[in-house]
């Protein structure tokens, strides 16, 4: 895959499926310095990226999402701000633990990052049967526990849950967005998951294999 003007685009330099998101805020005033990780939430990437174009002011947006087979849809340009970050800061960035950005602080992640929504339901924490479910919404959410893992979060503790594993395919597809994106935006000195850097966040999760990730991209200039 290759970026062209913003864009993600296959090596034919055919861009990816494009769904505006609605609450972007303008270009990048100097480029971007870090890659965010997230996952959804959601059943589906339709689903996602439905909710992230949804026309509300001050809800969410990112740049990219990933479905579960490994087809990207974007809704925004690379080049623009989008809200995905939060409060996110890289002051509480763990596991770096005590580096600080200057610049970079408190509702700040968003003017200088990237973020890629990449499709997958997330904590679970009722075991019923063959599914983990979520409690409250046990009636519309669940995934076979044959398909999850089952931790504490690393950052946030608690008690064991279930975590939709990342199919392969995925994290594949995941990794050639990730080469386009370092490829066009060499700024970028950092790919971290949401969790690291917020520490309501529980995603990408445990199911995540950030730490491989960082590894497969720590010659190209990011640090793990
Ligand atoms: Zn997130």
């Amino acid at each position: 895959m290759k970026v062209i003007d913003g864009k993600l685009c296959n090596n034919a330099g055919t861009p990816v499926p494009f769904r505006q998101a609605f609450d972007t805020r303008g270009p990048f005033s100097a480029p971007p310095k870090v890659l965010v990780l997230h996952y959804d939430a959601m059943r589906s990437q339709s689903e996602a990226v439905s909710a992230l174009t949804r026309n509300d002011k001050n809800y969410i947006s990112a740049h990219l999402s990933l479905s579960r087979e490994g087809d990207w849809v974007q809704m925004a340009n690379l080049g623009e701000v989008t809200l995905h970050a939060g409060d996110g800061t890289l002051a509480a960035a763990r596991p770096y633990g005590t580096y600080s950005w200057g610049g970079v602080g408190r509702s700040t992640l968003n003017a200088t990052a990237i973020g890629i929504e990449i499709n997958n339901l997330g904590w679970l924490d009722r075991r019923r049967g063959e599914l983990w479910t979520r409690q409250e919404q046990e009636l519309v959410v669940g995934w076979p526990a044959a398909d999850c893992i089952v931790a504490v979060h690393p950052h946030r503790g608690g008690a064991k849950m279930g975590w939709p594993r990342y199919p392969d395919e995925q994290i594949a597809a995941l990794d050639k967005g990730i080469a386009a994106i370092l490829a066009a935006f060499p700024s970028i000195e950092r790919i971290v998951g949401h969790d690291e850097v917020s520490k309501q966040k529980y995603d990408p999760g445990p199911a995540f294999p950030l730490d491989a990730i960082r590894q497969r991209f720590e010659k190209r200039g990011v640090s793990p």
